[in-house]
């Protein structure tokens, strides 16, 4: 049988991008709610979206799509 893994990975709404890092304003209220992430490509500052890694890509595409939607 195969150990099934559980790799979840966060991924930023407006742009898709996978690197992040934590935000330091929020050092001060004793510790940030994990999916509170600072995006380092696009700037968005918020909760992230958590999915299985298996997944990144779907939710990529999603963003995408609402995206070309948005600028129209
Ligand atoms: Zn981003």
């Amino acid at each position: 049988m195969k150990n099934k893994k559980q790799t979840k990975i966060l991924v930023c709404p407006r742009c898709g991008s996978t690197n992040w890092k934590v935000p330091m304003y929020f050092d001060q209220f004793g510790g940030p709610p994990t999916e509170i992430k600072n995006c380092g490509d696009c700037g968005f500052k918020g909760p992230f979206i958590e999915t299985d890694i298996e997944k990144v890509k779907e939710v990529q595409d999603k963003i995408k799509e609402n995206k070309e939607e948005e600028v129209g």
